[in-house]
């Protein structure tokens, strides 16, 4: 049974995640609650997270979809598998999320059709890891590319286009975060992101 976050709003603070030097993540807290939003999910959904790290979006994505759905969180990294377990275990979502370690795009292949992608890592293979999205993706389902790097936004929107995706939205998010020193509340700029989604025809 979930624990640790009782509310149906997703948005978890990120200093609740068990976190590492080693890992990235957990993608920042209003980040995922466009992701979240994004990928429009319910009850009974299939999700698949590429490249889940410490389990941010698995977490988030897992209380969305319970309790009938089921997300499968895939990590080529050893240390981001164990990290994202333990944040499993901490929201208690376990029967919820089923956690693999190996390398995407070919790790995919084996997991069932998904009403939801999110895809927050993939460096060089990312085309081949949409091509594989749009594949693996029920009819509308809904695809979520979390972009720090410009390159990886550009390719993202060629290749949806490319597979015929509908709904291309591209949505580009800077979060400034308020800091208290002596004379009042100074706004700390985060990293911009960009959000890239899409519906599978
Ligand atoms: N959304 C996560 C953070 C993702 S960090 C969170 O909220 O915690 C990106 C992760 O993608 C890293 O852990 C990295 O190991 C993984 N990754 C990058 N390319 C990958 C690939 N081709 N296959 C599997 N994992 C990949």
């Amino acid at each position: 049974m979930a624990k640790n976050w009782v509310y149906k709003t997703p948005g978890i603070p990120d200093d609740l995640f068990n976190q590492s030097d080693v890992v990235p993540g957990p993608t920042k807290e209003e980040i995922r609650v466009v992701t979240i939003a994004k990928a429009r999910l319910r009850d009974g959904d299939v999700v698949i997270d590429v490249g889940c790290g410490t389990g941010g979006l698995t977490v988030e994505a897992a209380l969305q979809v319970a309790p009938k759905g089921k997300v499968y969180a895939i990590d080529e990294d050893e240390a981001a598998i164990r990290l994202t377990n333990s944040n499993v275990e901490k929201f208690g979502v376990q029967d919820n999320v089923s956690i693999t370690r190996g390398k995407a795009p070919e790790s995919l292949l084996s997991l069932p059709k998904a009403d939801a992608f999110m895809i927050g890592g993939g460096g060089l293979s990312l085309r081949a890891i949409v091509q594989t999205a749009h594949y693996k993706l029920k009819p509308n389902g809904r695809v979520v590319i979390n972009a720090i790097l410009l390159e990886t936004a550009t390719t993202a929107i060629a290749e949806l286009k490319a597979l015929g995706f509908k709904d291309i939205d591209i949505t580009h998010i800077s979060v400034a975060k308020g800091k208290q020193i002596n004379s009042g509340t100074m706004m700390m700029a985060r990293n911009p992101i960009t959000i890239v989604s899409a519906t599978k025809p």
